[in-house]
């Protein structure tokens, strides 16, 4: 297997010196970029497996950028995991409302970044079954890692297609916060319950212009549940 490339964007310079070294030290290969200029030729370079955006940049947001991969086709399905200094909860949720997979507050510890890139990479990759599924006008096609709806393919992240797909084969059921973390991000430590949210409201948003964002239900003090049956 070919080592999983990682672009990291990040001005400061000693920053990306210590993740760069802790990255290739786990075995990874590291590509570098100081602003969201070099990062796009980067990319346009060699499509990595997974960028970490730090948040303030000297051209343009990391957010911003954030927001314009997520919005891009040919990059949407790249992971993205921003870094930042502001610990602000209203920063994390425009930081993952504006696509990225997840958030790594500085100073953060190497061993905590390469956990989180961990299970990143893990719930992106493909998912094992190859089976299809259909409920609703949904088709869910593992093989093709992929869920149409009509003609049309349902533009979903990574999380969220790992979410749909996870709700498509599990339907009817109601799953908690705390069991959907364990069961669609692999019980990461370091992804809090209200990531779940996050991502549910992004899955709906996504949804909707289907008309069908109805089949991802709440349940009152009890979770979330994947149904075509009105509540
Ligand atoms: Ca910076």
């Amino acid at each position: 297997m070919t080592a999983r490339r990682i672009l990291i964007v990040e001005d400061e310079r000693p920053i990306r010196d210590m993740i760069a070294f802790g990255l290739r030290r786990a075995g990874f290969e590291v590509a570098e970029a100081e602003d969201t200029r070099a990062a796009r030729a980067e990319i346009t370079d060699r499509r990595p497996d997974l960028i970490l955006v730090d948040w303030m940049l000297p051209d343009m947001s990391g957010l911003e950028l954030t927001r314009s991969l997520k919005k891009d086709k040919d990059t949407r399905d790249v992971p993205v995991i921003m870094l930042t200094a502001r610990a602000e909860e209203q920063d994390k949720v425009s930081g993952l409302e504006g696509g990225a997979d997840d958030y790594v507050t500085k100073p953060f510890s190497p061993r905590e970044l390469l956990a989180r890139i961990n299970a990143v990479l893990r719930r992106s990759s493909p998912a094992a079954s190859d089976e299809v599924v259909a409920a609703g006008g949904l088709r869910l096609d593992g093989a093709g890692h992929r869920v149409t709806c009509g003609e049309a393919t349902v533009p979903l992240g990574p999380t969220e297609y790992r979410l749909l797909s996870f709700f498509m084969t599990h339907a009817e059921r109601v799953y908690s916060r705390s069991q959907l973390l364990d069961r669609v991000w692999g019980g990461n430590v370091y992804v809090e319950e209200r990531t779940v949210d996050v991502h549910i409201r992004r899955l709906r948003k996504a949804l909707e212009s289907f008309n069908v964002d109805s089949y991802i239900q709440t349940v009152r003090g009890a979770g979330y549940r994947f149904s075509t049956r009105p509540t």
